[in-house]
């Protein structure tokens, strides 16, 4: 069988020293906010070139927190309108809702399964106040395009990377290769670009052995008012700014994190040439291939693709040891959670929800279980 995603194999590589760090923060005695997080928080602040990085509890965690941040700032308010893609994981929209926010759903491109730009504007009203862009499947979003709307409307810009770490807008935007004038202009950009959360569940591609999350961003005032409330709203221990919450990213997640995140990179280009390999060799008009433009804007934490009968596809696969994944079924509108939204139309976003399916991808997916799979689509 060709599972979907091995985890323990995927883990495998750093037991010995996944178990040697154990030790350490076991015999250290110090479990929560100490030298391994501060550690992480550096080094993931600058992989991302984010001038801050807040490890928190989870991803979701990591979006209801900058939403709490932005209203501990007065830059948002409870009943403010955040724009999001109608076809994201349900996580971004729970988490406008758990601070009060009005979530305005948007229809996203067939194409690229992301929000689609050309839709916003007329969604905007006197009431919208942010944009929460979701980088679904691990490919960026036209954020250049977004980032212009919300300028000229004065909107926030969030993202939700949960799916997307190591994904690069620019191709020499990753660390090493920045000559140093670009460095400046990049520099200047990053300062006005959102503030992004992650997720580090353990199938994500930076993923922990638990539950783990952070935010990055530029924002010097925020990230004061994140370090804050992630700890009960207190900086200085039983003093009280905030009305805060507990979700810190413990000592040892942050460890495995630490010796996980060299990697992140290279994870990333092995899940790349799966997908140039998926996207050059299956050959087949019953099947939908995703869209890439071979830029480092995406990281394929899925390979998505679309069909029209999916049921009967996932069977065949199943028969013949290839095991997928539907992400998502339902998309958040018709969920039986928002009965309120259950009449509304999005076509695209219940097309695709009707028609994807997601095929093995991941750093330790063997050239022979790729051939394999794509042998058995192309007899399909
Ligand atoms: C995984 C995920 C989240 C939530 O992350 P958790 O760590 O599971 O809370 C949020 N948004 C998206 C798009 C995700 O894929």
């Amino acid at each position: 069988m060709i599972s979907f995603l091995d985890l323990k194999k995927i883990n495998e590589p750093y037991e010995t020293a996944f178990q040697e760090k154990l030790k350490t923060v076991l015999h250290n005695g110090w479990y929560i906010l100490g030298k391994e997080l501060e550690t992480f928080e550096k080094a993931f602040a600058e992989y991302n070139q984010a001038k801050y990085c807040i490890g928190v509890g989870n991803g979701f965690d990591a979006l209801v927190l900058i939403f709490k941040g932005y209203i501990e700032l007065g830059k948002l308010q409870k009943g403010d309108e955040v724009i999001v893609p109608a076809n994201t994981y349900i996580a971004s929209i729970l988490a406008i809702l758990q601070v009060d926010l009005v979530p305005v759903l948007v229809e996203p491109k067939l194409e690229t399964y992301n929000i689609n730009p050309d839709l916003i504007q007329e969604k905007i009203t006197p009431k919208t106040k942010a944009i929460l862009v979701v980088h679904l499947y691990g490919q960026l979003a036209e954020m250049e395009r977004i980032n212009k709307i919300a300028n000229q409307n004065n909107l926030l810009v969030i993202e939700d990377a949960a799916q997307s770490h190591g994904a690069f807008e620019n191709p020499n935007n990753s660390k090493s290769q920045i000559p140093n004038a670009m460095n400046v202009i990049l520099s200047e950009v990053e300062e006005s670009s959102g503030t992004k959360a992650f997720s580090f569940y353990p199938g994500k591609n930076l993923g922990c052995l638990g539950d783990g999350g952070a935010i990055t961003t530029n924002d010097k005032e925020l990230a004061k008012v994140l370090f804050s409330l992630r700890n009960y709203g207190s900086e200085k221990k039983y003093y009280n700014e905030y009305v805060g919450v507990n979700s810190r990213l413990d000592e040892l997640q942050a460890a495995f994190l630490n010796l996980k995140l060299p990697n992140l990179d290279n994870d990333n280009n092995k899940r790349r040439a799966i997908a140039k390999r998926y996207l050059s060799e299956i050959k087949n008009n019953k099947i939908e291939l995703p869209f890439w433009g071979f830029s480092e804007n995406h990281v394929f934490h899925l390979f998505v693709i679309r069909t029209e009968n999916r049921e009967a596809l996932q069977e065949y696969l199943t028969q013949n040891n290839i095991q997928t994944v539907i992400h998502y079924p339902i998309p958040p509108h018709k969920q039986k959670a928002f009965p309120e939204w259950n009449n509304l139309s999005f076509p695209i976003t219940e097309k695709i929800h009707n028609e994807v399916l997601s095929l093995p991808i991941s750093p330790v997916l063997t050239e022979e279980e790729v051939s394999f799979v794509i042998e058995i689509l192309n007899r399909y």
